[in-house]
């Protein structure tokens, strides 16, 4: 076995632009704030968990471990390596749907409306069966109880 230490170096060199401008730009380039890009939602990294946090441009949201997270690709990328995240993400694997179910009711407000709250209280009921394992009479029998 091999014990290499991994130094995790950014090494992500960013090209300054050198403009010599004399008097022009003087001290205004400071750190821009990223805002959020809909170009990560087809990522090969973000795709299976970002979504757009409406209440802030500058962020992101991650569905998977309902956080947000400021919309800069290095702390996206270090939230995706994340031991919290890639746990969530493989607990959710396969249920994919759900957590986008969610995102949508929490963050669209004025598309709220009452058959989508009827559809996620169904996966929810899905979900819970699924991961107690209940039989499927016993969800038959539940789901006549509950009409
Ligand atoms: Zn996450």
């Amino acid at each position: 076995m091999t014990s290499e230490s991994d130094t995790d170096k950014a090494s992500a060199s960013t090209p300054k632009k050198q403009r010599l401008v004399k008097g022009d730009l003087v001290k205004k380039e400071k750190h821009r704030l990223q805002k959020y890009r809909v170009e990560w939602e087809n990522g090969p990294i973000f795709s299976r968990w970002i979504a757009r946090d409406y209440s802030d441009i500058y962020k992101a949201q991650c569905k998977v471990c309902e956080t947000s997270i400021t919309a800069e690709k290095q702390d996206l990328v270090k939230h995706s390596e994340g031991k919290k995240h890639l746990k969530n993400l493989s607990v959710i694997r396969g249920s994919k749907s759900v957590t986008s179910y969610f995102a949508s009711t929490c963050s669209s407000s004025s598309e709220t409306n009452t058959k989508k709250m009827a559809t996620v209280a169904e996966i929810k009921l899905a979900a819970y069966l699924a991961e107690n394992n209940i039989a499927f009479n016993a969800a038959d029998h539940l789901g006549k109880l509950l009409k």
